[in-house]
Formats: structure tokens, sequence, C-alpha cells
């Protein structure tokens, strides 16, 4: 137990379970990642309240309803190969780390990949593989993915991703204009993607080749 674990704790209950995220394993992870870590030292009170924080160049952790209803969705059981595009702090992809085999994570800020490469390695995460690119084109190198989340926000939601999806594979992703955005959910079924639209979103963009021009 850390020195913040009893507000990590109030986060989960009042700001995740309260607004509907049920699962026991999901709940569970949230309750053991410490987010303080994550963030910079300037907003370190700030790490679990109910809201996203800058992490520099202009890039956000995501607010912790967020990555849990994302994660939630995903619906992992322990063995799954999971991709995160969009690093960032590294905190999506510790929470996701404790409920997957083996999570790859790709940032296209070499500096902020740097950063929660070091983080998860100071925690002992050895399950997460950080990579430095444009995650609007995937990473085929690692597919089939049983999972994958994106916390930018595409244009329009990028073919690769859905082609290195495995069988009953799930993509998280929030597509839209910049700025705002709607949470969709893929699942893939043989050839056939069924898409459900979540809830209304807003995210960073995602710059790249399948994303928006810087
Ligand atoms: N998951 C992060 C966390 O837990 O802190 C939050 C990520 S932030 C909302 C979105 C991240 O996506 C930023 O760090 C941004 O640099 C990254 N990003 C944007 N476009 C990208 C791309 N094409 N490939 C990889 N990362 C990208």
């Amino acid at each position: 137990m850390d020195d913040y674990a009893s507000q990590r704790s109030r986060m989960v209950t009042e700001q995740i379970e309260a607004r509907g995220v049920r699962d026991p394993r999901v709940l569970e992870a949230l309750r053991t990642t410490p987010r303080h870590e994550f963030v910079l030292a300037e907003y370190r009170q700030d790490a679990y309240r109910d809201y996203p924080l800058p992490i520099g160049l202009g890039q956000t952790i995501s607010q912790p309803y967020i990555v849990g209803l994302m994660t939630e969705l995903l619906q992992l059981k322990g063995d799954e190969t999971v991709l995160e595009v969009g690093t960032g702090s590294g905190y999506q992809a510790a929470v996701l780390s404790r409920l997957a085999r083996q999570v790859h994570t790709i940032e296209r800020f070499q500096d902020l990949a740097e950063r929660a490469a070091r983080i998860m390695t100071g925690l002992h995460l050895e399950n997460v593989q950080s990579h430095v690119g444009d995650g609007s084109l995937g990473l085929a190198e690692f597919a089939p993915y049983q999972g994958i989340l994106v916390t930018a926000a595409a244009p329009k939601t990028p073919q690769p991703l859905l082609a290195q999806l495995a069988e009953r594979g799930r993509l998280v992703l929030p597509t839209g204009r910049r700025g705002s955005q709607v949470l969709e959910l893929w699942q893939r079924c043989g050839d056939e993607y069924d898409c459900q639209v979540i809830l209304p979103v807003a995210f960073v963009p995602l710059v790249g080749e399948l994303g928006w021009k810087e």
C-alpha cells in the first residue's frame, strides 16, 4: 500500500464503479495501479481527480473513468495479446498489463515513450513492450491482437487496426472531428466487423498517416 491508496480506492468507487464499470478484474487493476507515478510531479496531488491531466508535449493522461470504461469494453480474461495506440504517460498500458498476457504500446513521441517505459520498468511490469512509431497503421509485427485500444482520436477507423484484430478481437477507439468524437467498439467475426457507438468523448488527435496531419 502507498500513501495514495485511499484516494485511489475512492476514485474507483466514486468515479468509475458508480458510473457503471463493473468488471471486478478491471476495478482491481485500477485499485492496484499507482496513477500518481505516471503524472508529472506538479500534478501528483491531482492524480486521482475526475479529469485528464497534462503530461507534456500538448498531450494528456485520460480521465480515470474513461480508462476504466475503455478497458472494460475489451473484456480481457488474462491470456490476450493487446495493442495500445498512444502510450502517453504509460498509465493505460500499466492497467492493461494487469489484465492481459502481453501488451504492446506504441507512441509517436520518443520522449513520452521513454518516460513511460522507465516508469513501467520501475514498477516491474515486464509484460509491456514499448514502441515508437505511427500507431495509426497499427503494429503489424506482433498482430493479431485480441484487443486494440486507441487513446487518440482518428478522423475515421484506420483499416489496418481492423485487419490486425484476431477472430472475436475487440477494438476500442474514438473517431470524429478534432475536439469532439464518439467512442466506438468494433468486434471482428471472420471478415465481418460489428461496430457499436458507446458515448461522446474528447481526445487529443491521432496524428499520422491514417490520422490527422500535424
Ligand atoms: N494512454 C495514455 C495514458 O495512459 O497516459 C493517454 C494518451 S494521450 C490521450 C494520446 C497519446 O497518443 C499521446 O501521447 C499522443 O502523442 C499519442 N499519439 C497521437 N498520435 C499517435 C500515433 N499516430 N501513433 C502513436 N501515438 C500517437
